[in-house]
């Protein structure tokens, strides 16, 4: 192993295609933008007026496609795709793994007389069935039923990666089941669009189509390649169960924002050119907090094209880091003591006639359509708060949630002093019909003054999971390793059940004689009374919000396994069999698939840690600990017993170190396996995550600490482990 990392070591600073890969932008960005993209404008050039149309109602209206125009866009988009040299085709989907999946199949296909043709057809472009067996699915498909199968869907583009031409798709079971990501998000989305459509009726007719937007920022971690590899645990496990922070870590805050080091650079603008070609929409790019660590973000699109260009750009990241021999670590926290990485989702609504439904309008009219959406989120986070917790909840998320760098596992809300006034006004509208007078003045002085306010409203609270950011809600807690698919899907499905609520409420006290604003105010006056405990404008990071909370009776899901057992609530599984999104048993596998994922990450960790301990730290010390009683030893023979004590006083007491935190490990090691094995013996597998959580995990922490002690007392020379300060700072 000390091999291992020396060898990684000596390959860093002198070999210069490390920097020299230097990348050089092809013209202007905008000229490459979705030049691998069948988009719209390529669609409109290769496909016949029937067919462009169809596609389009498909995307804007969710009408079916049908057989003979498929087999049209088929060999459209074959003929465009092998304009660009693709040779092969396959469903791109993104089945629950948390990776994207994809088998390529060619065109070329042999025909009689030992000719050959490339070919495409509308069959093949709307449904393919993968060998899909192998993906989780929670028990949903028995092995005799194991067929899955993918469907194309027209509302995301195909693009070419490589010389293979990818068909987003979803992936359900072949009792029609969803298996994937996006099959659940797009029935969110279409739940939330009608929802919301009604809901506009009260503000503008003209509104046939509410579309969620998402604009999402990720962060993440660069590691040189060859330090990478030399660390089985980052390798295993995508993080480091080991290492003592350096002496400098991110305590003078000069990474942040500061300029981006020129290896960095070429990443970035390599994978700049490739989002571009694929149609992702990159904007920003930054140094983020930790050393590093980066962060990259795109302008917003709509949700599900979003969540497709989030993966796809997870999965090119990945590949373009490994040119510039960097490795990508998108692990929440893949490094203890060091912040961690997220990828907050912004998220709002639009409508087809290009308004922003959270963004405050020019009149009073527009504003009480802001409030109405605006408080409906409120309350939608309110009532299903812990079903929004649940949708982030991951092994590796628990590491960064409620670690004073990262929104605690609390759900609130943030919306900044001033509207929390404006709601504070709200609250004390008259119950039933309002005086002209009171009318006049709620006009004027409350809702006609929320644009002035929000131009001034300064405070940006960073430690809120949920913040409303002057146009729009940011979801903070999501994790940067997650799909942002799932708390899209959530986000999406509560906000469609609260606007149908809030529909029949106003309709019913429409139907009693109130006018339409009235009602509004009524029902939105008695959501704020109902949803305050849910709104928080404090430090969101400190031990008096926790207790607070308390008080105020919001849940503090602080671990996976919790999270994940309140999600089987009856409340919950009621709202997705209502909504659509989800049955019963979708809701039941997916749970199962998420608790099976957590204990297996622990389990991993669990085998990864005990071998590092015992076969590369344990030998490496008492390696130098040997070293020191030769020394001892050397010193008894040739001084006086008085000299002797006190010239190996030292390298007395290092021995003896060294022992205990040897014996520490080893027994930190014997504890570890009898757990992990007690936890693996569980069949439940609620009962078997928490047990993985509460009685495994707790014996990383001894095991670290023995380490990490070991790593300050024995000769770097002898050290097998690369150590944080070499993949931290080197760049
Ligand atoms: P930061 O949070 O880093 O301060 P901003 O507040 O400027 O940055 O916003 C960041 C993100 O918000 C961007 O990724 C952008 O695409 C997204 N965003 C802006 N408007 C909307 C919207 N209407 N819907 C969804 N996302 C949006
Ligand atoms: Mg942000």
């Amino acid at each position: 192993m000390s091999t291992l990392r020396f060898k990684a070591l000596e390959t860093l600073p002198f070999k210069d295609f490390r920097r020299d890969n230097s990348v050089e932008v092809p013209g202007k960005l905008s000229e490459l933008f979705c030049q691998n993209v069948f988009s719209e404008e390529t669609m409109r050039e290769y496909l016949t007026k029937e067919a462009f149309q169809s596609i389009m109602d498909a995307i804007k209206k969710g009408t079916k496609i049908q057989r003979h125009i498929a087999d049209q866009v088929a060999v459209a988009m074959k003929d465009w795709a092998m304009s660009k040299g693709a040779t092969h085709y396959t469903h791109w989907f993104q089945p629950l793994t948390g990776t994207t999946a994809e088998k390529h199949d060619s065109f070329f296909t042999p025909i009689e007389g030992g000719r050959a043709i490339e070919r495409f057809s509308g069959n093949l472009l709307i449904q393919q069935e993968p060998d899909a067996s192998s993906f989780p699915n929670g028990g949903i498909r028995n092995t005799f039923e194991a067929r899955g199968y993918t469907a194309w869907d027209p509302t995301s583009p195909a693009f070419i990666m490589g010389t293979t031409l990818c068909i987003p798709s979803i992936f359900i079971s072949y009792t029609g089941e969803t298996l994937d990501y996006k099959a659940p998000l797009l029935r969110a989305l279409n739940a939330v669009d009608e929802a919301a459509t009604n809901v506009m009726q009260y503000f503008d007719k003209n509104v046939t189509k509410v579309t969620p937007t998402l604009g999402w920022e990720q962060e993440y971690f660069l590691v040189d390649s060859a330090l990478y590899q030399s660390r089985p645990d980052l390798v295993l496990t995508g993080k480091t169960l080991l290492g003592h922070s350096p002496a400098k870590g991110q305590q003078l805050d000069d990474h942040y924002f500061g300029s981006i080091p020129t290896r960095v650079m070429n990443f970035m603008k390599e994978l700049e050119i490739e989002c571009m070609k694929l149609g992702i929409p990159v904007t920003t790019r930054h140094n983020e907090v930790a050393p590093n660590q980066f962060e990259l973000a795109p302008m917003f699109e709509e949700v599900n094209v979003a969540v497709d260009h989030n993966s796809l750009l997870m999965d090119i990241m990945a590949r373009i880091a490994h040119k510039h021999h960097f490795h990508i670590l998108f692990h929440e926290k893949p490094f203890a003591g060091v912040n961690g990485s997220g990828k907050h989702n912004n998220w709002s609504l639009a409508t087809d006639t290009g308004e922003n439904l959270l963004s405050p309008g020019k009149n009073p009219k527009k504003n009480l359509q802001f409030l109405t959406f605006f408080v409906n989120t409120i309350k939608a986070v309110y009532e299903y708060a812990d079903l929004l917790r649940a949708s982030i909840a991951s092994a590796s998320n628990d590491h960064r949630l409620g670690a004073n760098e990262a929104p605690p596992a609390i759900i609130s809300v943030f919306i900044g002093s001033q509207l929390f006034r404006v709601l504070e006004e709200l609250e004390k509208v008259t119950e039933g019909k309002l005086s002209p007078d009171e009318k006049t003045d709620l006009k004027l002085n409350v809702v006609g003054k929320i644009p002035e306010i929000l131009l001034d409203n300064t405070d940006r609270n960073r430690t809120s999971p949920f913040a409303f950011t002057g146009n729009k809600f940011e979801i903070r807690a999501v994790g940067s390793s997650a799909n942002c698919a799932e708390s899209m899907t959530v986000m999406n499905t509560i906000a469609a059940k609260q606007l149908i609520d809030f529909k029949k409420e106003v309709d019913a006290l429409i139907e009693t004689g109130l006018k339409k604003d009235e009602a509004i105010f009524n029902v939105l006056r008695e959501y704020i009374k109902q949803c305050k405990s849910i709104m928080f404008e404090g430090d969101g990071y400190s031990d008096d919000w926790a207790k607070e909370a308390k008080k105020r009776g919001l849940n503090n899901l602080k671990t996976t396994p919790e999270a994940l057992k309140q999600e089987m609530d009856k409340k919950f599984v009621a709202l997705y069999e209502e909504i659509g999104v989800f049955t019963h048993r979708e809701v039941e596998a997916r749970n199962e698939i998420k608790l099976e994922k957590y204990s297996t990450v622990i389990d991993i960790e669990a085998r990864v840690l005990s071998d590092i301990a015992r076969n590369h730290i344990i030998p490496s010390a008492l390696n130098y600990q040997n070293r020191l009683i030769e020394n001892v030893k050397g010193l008894k023979e040739i001084f006086p017993d008085k000299e002797f004590k006190t010239l190996a006083k030292e390298q007395m007491s290092l021995i003896t170190n060294i022992s205990e935190n040897v014996s520490k490990i080893k027994l930190g090691v014997e504890d570890l396996i009898k757990a992990r094995e007690a936890a693996k013996a569980v069949s439940n597998s609620q009962k078997q995550a928490e047990t993985y959580c509460s009685k495994v995990i707790p014996l990383f922490d001894v095991i670290r600490e023995a380490s990490d002690d070991l790593e300050m007392m024995v000769d770097d020379e002898l050290w097998p482990m690369t150590k944080y300060r070499e993949m931290l700072f080197t760049k």
